[in-house]
C-alpha cells in the first residue's frame, strides 16, 4: 500500500501530510548538520532552537502570556494525571468535573495521591453530557478544580470554558487542544499528551501558571517536579527530541492555515457534516453525545446491532476508511475529526454511512 488512506484513529491520529513530506525531506540532515534530529545533541545548539521553535510556536498559536512556562515532558497525559496531585495536593481537597473516561481515570490516580471529591459526574446518564454553564459549583477553598475538555472516548466537549474564580483550573485538553482559540489565562495548568492534536506521541505539552511553579511539593523525585522540569528548560533528562521537532513542524502548519480561528471554522464545519449524515438518518445512526455536548473532534454513533457495527467497521476499511471502531470500552463507531483530518475525509465517510445505511437498512 503506497496510497494514504482516510485515518480517523484517535490517537496517535493523523499528521498533516505536508508536515510529514517536510519531516521526510528534513531526516537525514536536520539543519545542514548532516545528522537525523533522532541523532543529534539534546544539548546542542541545534536542538535548543528547535525546542525554542516548539515552544514559540504554541504560544504563539494560543496566546500564551509570558507568566506561563510551557513544557514538554514524557509519560503522557496519563502521568500528569498523578503529576498534577503529586505536586500540588499536599493540602486540601481538589475538585474533579467527570464528563467521561478520561477524566474517571484522573480522578482515581489523583485519589492515591490524596484527597479528592467529585462535584459533577455524568456517569449513571453513560457520560453523553456536560454541565451547563454555571452548573458546577467549584468550593472557594478547593485546591484545584479538575476538567476534561474533551472526552475522548465518549465524544463529549464543553462548549465553553470552565470558571472557578481564584481556585486554579487544571484542563485535560489532550484531544481539542489547538483545535479552536482559547483564554489561557482562565487555567492554572493545562497538559495534552501530543499524539491526537499536537504531534506524534511521547511527549506532552503543559502549560503552567509560574504563579504555581511556587506552590510545588517539596521532595518529589526531580523528573517529576514542574519546578525543576521549568527551570531546566524541560530538559531534567533526555526529552522526547524527535516529537518536539515534529510539535514545531505542526505549528508551522497550523500557522500557515491561518491559525486557530481558521482551524475552529474549519473544525466546526467537519464535525456538522458528519452529525448531519447521523440526524439524517431516520434513526439508523444514532448518535451517543446530548447535541448541545457533542465534541467536535471525536463524533461516536452507534448503528441498530453489534454485528452492522462490526460489517461497517469493516467495509469502511476496504474502502480506505479506517479507525473508526469505537474505543473497546464503549463499543460503536468513533470518527476522531483532529486538525489534521481532512475535509474530503469526512466527505468520503458521509457518502459511505448513506450507502451503508441503504444497503443494510
Ligand atoms: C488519550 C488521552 C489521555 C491519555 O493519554 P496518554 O498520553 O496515552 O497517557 C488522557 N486524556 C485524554 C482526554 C485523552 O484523549
Amino acid at each position: 500500500m503506497s496510497e494514504r488512506i482516510f485515518n480517523f484513529s484517535s490517537g496517535p491520529a493523523a499528521m498533516p501530510l505536508p508536515v510529514l513530506e517536510r519531516a521526510q525531506r528534513e531526516i537525514l540532515s536536520i539543519y545542514d548538520s548532516g545528522m537525523s534530529v533522532m541523532e543529534i545533541s539534546h544539548r546542542s545548539k541545534i536542538f535548543e532552537s528547535i525546542l525554542t521553535k516548539a515552544e514559540l510556536g504554541i504560544r504563539e498559536l494560543l496566546g500564551v502570556p509570558l507568566d506561563y512556562r510551557i513544557l514538554f515532558l514524557q509519560g503522557g497525559a496519563s502521568l500528569q494525571f498523578s503529576m498534577i496531585p503529586m505536586n500540588f495536593l499536599t493540602n486540601g481537597i481538589a475538585e474533579y468535573v467527570i464528563t467521561g473516561s478520561w477524566g474517571k481515570k484522573a480522578l482515581a490516580e489523583a485519589a492515591m495521591v490524596g484527597r479528592v471529591n467529585t462535584i459533577f459526574s455524568s456517569e449513571k446518564s453513560g457520560f453523553c453530557s456536560v454541565p451547563v454553564a454555571g452548573e458546577v459549583l467549584v468550593s472557594a477553598d478547593a485546591t484545584y478544580v479538575h476538567y476534561t475538555s474533551n472526552e475522548t472516548i465518549d465524544g463529549v466537549q464543553f462548549g465553553y470554558e470552565l470558571r472557578a474564580g481564584t481556585v486554579p483550573v487544571v484542563c485535560d485538553m489532550s484531544s481539542d487542544i489547538l483545535s479552536k482559540p482559547l483564554e489561557i489565562e482562565n487555567y492554572a495548568l493545562i497538559y495534552a499528551g501530543a499524539q491526537k492534536n499536537i504531534g506524534p506521541s511521547g511527549a506532552t505539552v503543559v502549560i503552567i501558571r509560574d504563579e504555581m511553579l511556587e506552590r510545588v511539593a517539596s521532595g518529589l523525585p526531580s523528573v517529576l517536579d514542574y519546578r525543576a522540569l521549568a527551570l531546566n528548560n524541560s530538559m531534567v533528562n533526555t526529552p522526547n527530541t524527535w516529537a518536539i521537532y515534529m510539535i514545531g513542524l505542526v505549528c508551522d502548519w497550523l500557522g500557515e492555515q491561518g491559525g486557530l480561528a481558521a482551524m475552529e471554522i474549519r473544525n466546526n464545519e467537519k464535525a456538522a457534516v458528519l452529525y448531519e449524515a447521523i440526524d439524517s438518518s431516520d434513526g439508523y445512526y444514532v448518535g451517543h453525545a446530548e447535541t448541545s455536548a457533542r465534541s467536535v473532534m471525536n463524533v461516536t454513533f452507534r448503528l441498530p446491532t453489534e454485528e452492522l457495527e462490526d460489517k461497517f467497521c469493516s467495509e469502511a476499511t476496504s474502502n480506505g476508511l479506517d479507525g473508526l471502531r469505537g474505543h473497546r470500552s464503549v463499543g460503536g463507531i468513533r470518527a476522531s475529526i483532529y486538525n489534521a483530518f481532512p475535509r474530503a475525509g469526512v466527505d468520503a465517510l458521509v457518502d459511505f454511512m448513506k450507502d451503508f445505511a441503504l444497503r443494510n437498512g
